[in-house]
């Protein structure tokens, strides 16, 4: 038989939301050692899953080995001869993200990356995983490749086996074939009255537009897809796997029966839907250099977020007016909405996209009150650079985008690439080189020129007054329980001027109370100072407010009414209609 790494995975305590693994390890290493990662690929954080590990032991037969932790995720096993190991430990799962591992009566999910150990040097062979003994009735959904045994699994190595999340419990389930390739979507946790059939079909409209984008008529790169949705009262989110995803999501915002016209909230869930599938090609194949062998132990860096989650992002509603499930007023509402986070955001004067994909680590990741002020997303500034980069493109009249990403896939064999790969396809679509725009827009600080990039495509951009937060530059949470709270006040901003500090109570604007800070509007006279009320550590103070002479606010664009025959033949090949 082949030598592989057997993993049993089991229920120890639904209520205690304890698993318990089984490693079986033969021919150990006389001084064997493993380690548990520190991270997940895709979420670019230091996460520490040892944290929830436990109770490890070791043995060789009947014979009990010593165990020896070296730090804060590595063991060394003591082994007598080259009998086979086994280890047993708990893991402690009680987190409803994406990201780790959960376990209660109800529902089971897990990542390998935290409840699977590395066996040092043996990374490299198949990885058996076998789920224990489940509750009655209870269903398993991966992508993980079946034996053909009841709950039984094989895959190559464990890289493998921790990029197939594991669901497991009472789910919906829908399938449907594009092109060939076999989709599964499980939704865990959805209200009665759920149009399972709604999303499955806008979903399925999803892949055949990604699908379309990338190969054309030509079979994709795959066999099988899952999409594994997790809704819940409130959350949002995913992660993107190589045959999979992991979905997080409220239950309102699912389709529901009766109810033809999707609002915001399914638009979104639908924007996430594409750009976790996006991630298929771009970011799980197609990938950062930096990433082609993966450290679990440390972070693993890399300037190019900005294309791998910025244009990801870029695609993931374009697609969806593509594939026909928003129409381009929505898109453009969508693309401004983003455009003016982006100019809200002082920190863009700080960070260039490339910086902010190095240091996501400490800073996207670990956001705080003042990552407004000292970052820009490489998400949001990202999908700004990948739209400015495509209608430059279509402008010159070459090529569009699209081509630049279809020929990085062919250049790549859908593999690893740098920023050089790039910045070459850019140039060869474009029939120019790109170096002026790498530097100012993805080296630079400065903000892109969208503007007149939109009306040469035919798009009307016009600055509206945003509310009186954000005039003020304040982000704040409100509501009628807990009134308005400071959540950060921007660089420079009127709101800084005056002294307001994140975690402030806002109560009053001149003499009224105030539960949402808008309701001032009906009273504040433009341009003139006001007294503002607010409670700090407990004691009341009183601030005098300058409001700015002119503030950014929000961005709409709109198709212009009057434009040039290029400029609307550039606007129908970039939205369609
Ligand atoms: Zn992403």
């Amino acid at each position: 038989m082949r030598r592989m790494v057997d993993i049993l995975i089991e229920i120890a305590d639904a209520h205690a939301h304890l698993y318990r693994v089984t490693l079986r390890l033969p021919r150990p290493a006389p001084m064997q050692h493993f380690s548990l990662p520190v991270w997940i690929p895709g979420s670019y954080m230091v996460r520490e899953f040892s944290r929830h590990l436990q109770n490890l032991r070791a043995r060789q037969g009947r014979a009990e080995c010593a165990v020896e932790q070296l730090d804060k995720c590595s063991w060394q096993v003591r082994c007598a001869g080259r009998g086979a190991l086994t280890l047993v430990y708990e893991v402690y799962a009680f987190d409803t993200s994406v990201r780790t591992a959960f376990l209660d009566a109800q529902r089971g999910f897990f990542n390998g990356t935290s409840l699977c150990l590395r066996a040092a040097g043996r990374e490299a062979e198949p990885h058996r995983m076998r789920l224990g003994r489940l509750p009655a009735r209870w269903q398993v959904a991966t992508a993980m490749p079946p034996t053909g045994r009841r709950h039984e699994y094989l895959c190559a190595d464990y890289d493998e086996l921790v990029d197939h999340p594991v669901e497991l419990g009472h789910f919906w389930r829908g399938e449907f074939a594009v092109r060939g390739v076999a989709h599964e979507f499980v939704v865990a946790g959805a209200w009665p009255g759920f149009d399972g059939q709604r999303l499955l079909a806008d979903t399925r409209r999803i892949c055949e537009a990604q699908i379309a984008f990338w190969h054309g008529r030509a079979k994709p790169p795959l066999s099988r897809y899952v999409f594994l949705l997790n809704a819940v009262e409130d959350g949002y989110g995913g992660l993107e796997h190589r045959a999979s995803t992991a979905l997080i999501c409220a239950r309102r915002q699912l389709p529901r029966l009766g109810v033809a016209e999707p609002g915001d909230g399914y638009v979104t869930l639908l924007g996430l839907i594409s750009h976790e599938y996006f991630h298929t090609w771009n970011v799980k194949r197609l990938r950062p250099r930096d990433f082609e062998r993966v450290d679990y132990g440390r972070e693993n860096y890399t300037r190019l977020l900005w294309f791998f989650e910025g244009f990801t992002s870029y695609y993931d509603d374009l697609l969806l007016l593509r594939a026909g499930l928003i129409d381009a007023p929505r898109y453009l509402r969508l693309l401004a909405k983003t455009i003016s986070g982006v100019l809200a955001t002082p920190g863009r004067r700080l960070q260039s996209v490339a910086e902010s994909s190095f240091d996501a680590w400490v800073k996207y990741y670990r956001s705080d009150e003042n990552t407004p002020n000292a970052t820009i997303s490489y998400y949001a500034k990202g999908s700004l650079v990948a739209l400015a980069l495509d209608l430059s493109l279509r402008a010159g009249g070459r090529g569009s985008l699209d081509e630049v990403m279809r020929r990085l896939w062919v250049r790549s064999g859908g593999g690893p690439i740098d920023e050089g790969d790039i910045a070459d396809e850019l140039s060869k679509v474009g029939g120019r080189g790109y170096d002026a725009e790498f530097t100012a827009w993805v080296h630079g600080r400065g903000d892109l020129p969208l503007r007149p990039l939109l009306a040469q495509a035919g798009i009307a951009w016009a600055d509206e007054a945003g509310d009186l937060a954000s005039e003020l530059g304040l982000r704040v949470s409100e509501g009628a329980l807990s009134g308005v709270q400071v959540k950060s006040v921007l660089r420079g901003s009127a709101a800084e001027q005056a002294g307001v500090s994140a975690g402030d109570e806002l109560l009053a604007v001149d003499g009224w109370r105030l539960r949402r800070l808008d309701d001032a509007r009906s009273w504040l006279k433009a341009g003139k100072p006001f007294e503002l009320t607010l409670v700090r550590d407990q004691r009341l103070r009183s601030l005098r407010v300058q409001p700015p002479k002119t503030s950014a606010g929000s961005v709409t664009l709109k198709p212009a009414e009057s434009v040039t025959p290029a400029a609307r033949a550039l606007r129908q090949a970039w939205l369609g209609a």
